[in-house]
Formats: structure tokens, C-alpha cells, sequence
């Protein structure tokens, strides 16, 4: 009886009966992506995506999707592979990224804590938190940057994992390659380190940013990867980790998703669509500088980002201006711990952008 109550109140909530609802010619805009009316820049997506190539690809794919998927995984485990230059054995694909960092940081935090960043993308660790294992902050540095050398200098033999995200979530600071390469290389000799490369094609110069190479020079490095930010498809779920052939194959034990059809088929044919990540990219691009430009008309200070979503002391509770501008109908990012004055605006289409600038000045100013 309850389990009946809670389905019709489940149902109920999609703002349709079943029946309909999968009848109807716009079930796909009432289950997924952003809900009629609302501007959503709280998720880090690619609203231009899936791009042309892919969406031919997802309706191929799915025409087969009554048989397991296990060709395309292997194409797609060798393409990634071939086009870093690693062995197949090197790549690891799973459903998401966030899923393969759970499966990274519950396998190496058996053997110590997790040390990261005070302000980071730290979801998909605190998995291993609550089963019972550290994580260990390290807080940003004066300007909000990942701080290397307190990292390296808190690295004990009790650590089992270190995460650096590049450019990281939330500020969209993008570390020295120089730097991060040297931490790499002196920090892997007592633990691995993970770099989470989520927004790499995204930065100024993606090859230069990538710790890849020294995945290909056997360090103890992890670099992750995800189909959900530039290539524009976070909800078809495909996300992969690139290491040495040992350190993939203990990741591989303790993943625990598989990766769908369509979601492979997607990335298959995103994967060098040039025109459509250069696209994206300059999208992205004018994205930021629109939003940049409001911040500055009201004087609000903004970290330079090289990603597609910019973080901004709006010099108020992050929680209450986020409710405000949510009833106004523009989605953003509220508090992350301990920056409660900082907001963070993820890019959308541009027009998207320009609703955003006029309601961000509405509400900025009715203070
Ligand atoms: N890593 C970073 C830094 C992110 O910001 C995100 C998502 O926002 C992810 C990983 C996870 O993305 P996904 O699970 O969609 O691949």
C-alpha cells in the first residue's frame, strides 16, 4: 500500500499520468535537462550538446540495444587509448567519471587518507568517507589556488591517494603545468596522485595542462577524464581514468558501474569532433566573458577561470542568493564550505547568459 501511495507520488510529480506522459511528443523535455522556464547554470553541462555526429550515433546504437554492449566498450577502450598513446590496459571507462573516482579513491584509501584541497569537486570521495576512511584537507592557498607545496609538505606515509582537480571545481584555476608536473613526480613516491582533468579541453592549451604523459612514463599517476562537460553529454553517463596498467587494474576491481550503449555510441562519435568541440569551446569562450562582464559591472570580484563556469564573491550568503535568483528562474551554485559569500555560474547557451545578466542585476540590487 505505501510502496503504491509513493509510486503515485512519484509519478505525479513528473506533472503527468504515465500513460501520457510517454505518449506525449515532449516527454523528453518533461524528464530531462533543466524544467520548462528555468536557466539552469548550476550543473558545469554543455547545453549545445549532444552534438549532430552523436545523436545519429545514440539512434543507431539504440536500434541494438536489446544485446550487452561489450564491442563498443572495447572500441571505445581502444580508440581513448590510441589517441593517448597508452595501452588498452591503461584505460578504465566507466559509467560517469564521478563513478570511476569512487572506485580510485575507495581502492587507494585502504592504504591511507585521502589528501585534496580544501575547495574541490569532493563528492565522489567522501564514498570512501563514509566508509570509514580520511579524507585530509588542505586549504587553497591566498588566492584561492590549489596550495602544491602545503600539499607536499602534508604528504605522510599515511596517505593513500592524493587528488588534485585541474582546473579546479569550484574556482576554475588551472595550475602551472610545470608546477603540477614536478608535485606529480615528487608526491608519487610515497602515494599516487589523481588528477582529475574533468575540464582539460576546456583550458588554454589542453595538451600542455594534461599529466598524461606521465601516465605514458609509468608514474603513479591517474588522470580522469568525463564525456559530460565539453562533449555535452552528462546524461548519457561516460567517464574514464587513464593510469599505469597496475594502478588501472586495482581501479578496475572496485568499479562497480558499467557503462550503456548509447552513452558509448555518443562518445565514439563525439570524441574528435573537431568542429564540434571548437564550437563548443568558443562558446564557452563568449559564455565567460558575458558573465565575467556582469560580474565587473557591479564590482564583484571573479577568479580567472579556465573552464566553463566562473566563481564570484557576490559578498552575501551564497545559500539565500541562490534561492533568489532560483525564484526568478535562473539556476546557480550556492554555499561550498568554507566560502560562504562565493557563488559559481556554469555557461550556458548565450542566451541563456544574457536572461542571467538581467536577473543577476535584479537581484544583486534589490540586495
Ligand atoms: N570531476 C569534476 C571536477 C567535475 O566537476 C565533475 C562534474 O561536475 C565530475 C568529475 C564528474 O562528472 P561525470 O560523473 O559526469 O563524469
Amino acid at each position: 500500500m505505501a510502496e503504491q501511495l509513493n509510486r503515485r507520488r512519484f509519478m505525479g510529480g513528473l506533472g503527468a499520468g504515465a500513460g501520457l506522459l510517454w505518449a506525449s511528443p515532449s516527454f523528453a523535455q518533461s524528464l530531462f535537462g533543466p524544467r520548462d522556464g528555468i536557466v539552469r547554470l548550476s550543473a558545469n553541462e554543455n547545453p549545445y550538446g549532444p552534438s549532430p555526429k552523436a545523436l545519429n550515433a545514440i539512434n543507431e546504437a539504440a536500434t541494438r540495444g536489446a544485446y550487452y554492449p561489450g564491442r563498443a566498450f572495447r572500441a571505445l577502450t581502444a580508440m581513448i587509448a590510441e589517441a593517448n598513446n597508452l595501452p588498452v590496459e591503461s584505460v578504465v571507462i566507466t559509467s560517469g567519471s564521478s563513478s570511476v573516482l569512487r572506485a580510485a579513491g575507495v581502492a587507494f584509501a585502504q592504504h591511507g587518507a585521502i589528501l585534496l584541497p580544501g575547495l574541490t569537486f569532493d563528492g565522489p570521495l567522501r564514498h570512501a568517507e563514509r566508509l570509514g576512511r580520511e579524507l585530509r584537507r588542505i586549504p587553497l592557498d591566498a588566492s584561492m589556488g590549489i596550495d602544491l607545496p602545503a600539499m607536499q609538505n602534508a604528504l605522510k606515509h599515511d596517505v593513500g591517494l592524493v587528488y588534485v582537480c585541474n582546473p579546479n571545481n569550484p574556482t576554475g584555476i588551472a595550475l602551472p603545468p610545470a608546477e603540477l608536473r614536478s608535485f606529480c613526480r615528487a608526491v608519487g613516491k610515497i602515494a599516487p596522485v589523481l588528477v582529475d582533468e574533468a575540464y582539460n579541453e576546456l583550458t588554454d592549451d589542453p595538451d600542455a595542462s594534461s599529466m598524461v604523459d606521465l601516465v605514458r612514463e609509468g608514474e603513479p599517476v591517474i588522470v580522469t577524464r568525463t564525456f559530460s562537460k565539453i562533449f555535452g553529454l552528462a546524461g548519457l553517463r561516460i567517464g574514464y581514468a587513464m593510469a599505469p596498467p597496475e594502478l588501472a587494474a586495482t581501479i578496475r576491481k572496485h568499479t562497480t558501474s558499467n557503462s550503456n550503449a548509447l552513452g558509448m555510441a555518443a562518445a565514439l562519435a563525439s570524441y574528435d569532433d573537431e568542429p564540434f568541440l571548437t564550437y563548443s569551446k568558443d562558446k564557452v569562450r563568449q559564455g565567460r566573458e558575458m558573465v565575467l562582464d556582469t560580474f565587473q559591472r557591479h564590482e564583484v570580484p571573479t577568479l580567472p577561470s579556465q573552464a566553463n563556469f566562473v566563481y564570484a564573491d557576490i559578498g552575501r550568503d551564497a545559500d539565500r542568493f541562490q534561492e533568489a535568483m532560483m525564484a526568478r528562474g535562473v539556476s546557480i551554485r550556492g554555499i561550498y564550505n568554507p566560502y560562504t559569500t562565493w557563488s559559481r555560474v556554469s555557461m550556458g547557451r548565450l542566451e541563456d547568459l544574457e536572461v542571467f545578466s538581467r536577473v543577476f542585476s535584479e537581484t544583486y540590487s534589490a540586495g
